[in-house]
């Protein structure tokens, strides 16, 4: 099963900037025997706050065409109109994704379907930002109908009221029933903006690899800490061949059931992990407070509402089994820690 492999910037910010990270990411990709597919950079950046920084526009178009001249590695911008798609193919780019902001504007989208019509664009398509599977498939077919050369879509997560480690919380089963219905189409990952920080990345990317998506769409930025968008989820050009080499890539395997179950789990554990670790530092935090007042650092009743938290199973006498040995573990350790 072939991959695809998308890097570059958040945003092209200036000429070096751009070239620098698309030279670090080629020579890395040679090193590493991979293929860089295409090279993203956001032209036009849509945020969320007034001031921050929105791209350099229409001026960072002929940084993007060097780029494609110096190395021939094809370019990818975001477009969130029909202008932007006309300027791009004026500069020679000829692949454009759909973000997850403008994907939940059907008349926007078609708008920007109506302008790549006949003219052999590439368009990705991003999740729309609301958990809406009927609406990130209308959006695939308005280019399908377009006749673009060819559609992929990218699973970029979706924002969480509820708190969560990742920026975007996946929600793995929405992209896998859009494979479900679209075989043929390929379907990557984004785990930049899913994650929000490098940190996750790899392990996110693993998982979509376990799920069999197509492949990843990834930032890579030749000076992470000073860019000036999304800096924290930015990797280098090197973290990036690691990553991409370091990944268990399998085949299409006979059992998906199999591969979907231990992916959850492998999510829920991740996230488990580092729920643990932040309740644990959240303890320490009451420590200072019971300290600082002269409270006894054993609290019965306290202990009391948070056992009832962990009595929402009572029916499964093995896992409240397993809850009761993980309760005394974790009253004891809160106790030597709070000492
Ligand atoms: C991006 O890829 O630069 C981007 C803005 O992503 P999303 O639309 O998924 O937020
Ligand atoms: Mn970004």
């Amino acid at each position: 099963m072939k991959r695809i492999w998308i890097a570059g910037p958040c945003a092209a910010e200036t000429r070096e900037q751009v070239l620098e990270t698309a030279r670090q990411l080629v020579e890395q990709s040679r090193l590493a025997s991979i293929k860089l597919d295409y090279y993203r950079a956001g032209a036009w950046k849509v945020r969320s706050t007034p001031d921050s920084f929105t791209g350099a526009g229409e001026n960072a178009l002929p940084w993007l065409e060097e780029v494609q001249e110096t190395w021939q590695v094809p370019v990818c911008v975001e477009v969130m109109n029909a202008r932007q798609v006309e300027l791009c193919a004026k500069h020679d780019i000829h692949t454009v994704w759909v973000g997850a902001r403008t994907a939940v504007n059907p008349t926007e989208v078609q708008q920007i379907a109506d302008a790549v019509r006949h003219s052999g664009f590439t368009v990705i398509v991003k999740n729309p930002v609301i958990p809406d599977l009927k609406l990130w498939i209308g959006n695939i077919e308005r280019f399908l109908k377009a006749d673009a050369r060819q559609v992929m879509a990218v699973h970029r997560g979706f924002p969480d009221a509820q708190e969560n480690v990742y920026r975007n919380a996946p929600v793995w089963q929405i992209p896998i029933d859009l494979k479900v219905r679209m075989p043929e189409l390929p379907i990557l990952c984004d785990p930049s903006h899913l994650c929000g920080q490098v940190r996750w990345i790899p392990e996110v990317a693993q998982i979509a690899m376990n799920y069999g998506f197509d492949g990843l769409m990834t930032e890579c930025h030749c000076t992470p800490q000073q860019a000036l968008s999304d800096a924290e989820q930015q990797m280098t050009p090197m973290q990036w061949a690691e990553m991409i080499t370091g990944l268990d890539l399998r085949n299409d395997t006979p059992d998906l059931s199999l591969v979907k179950q231990r992916a959850k789990l492998e999510n829920i554990d991740n996230q488990l992990s580092e729920l643990l670790y932040q309740r644990m530092l959240i303890s320490d935090e009451i420590a200072d407070i019971k300290r600082k007042n002269h409270i006894a650092v054993v609290q019965p009743q306290q202990w009391q509402q948070v056992v009832k938290r962990y009595l929402k199973h009572p029916e499964d006498s093995a896992y409240q089994e397993f809850i009761d040995k993980f309760l005394e573990l974790l009253h004891q350790t809160s106790i030597k820690r709070q000492q």
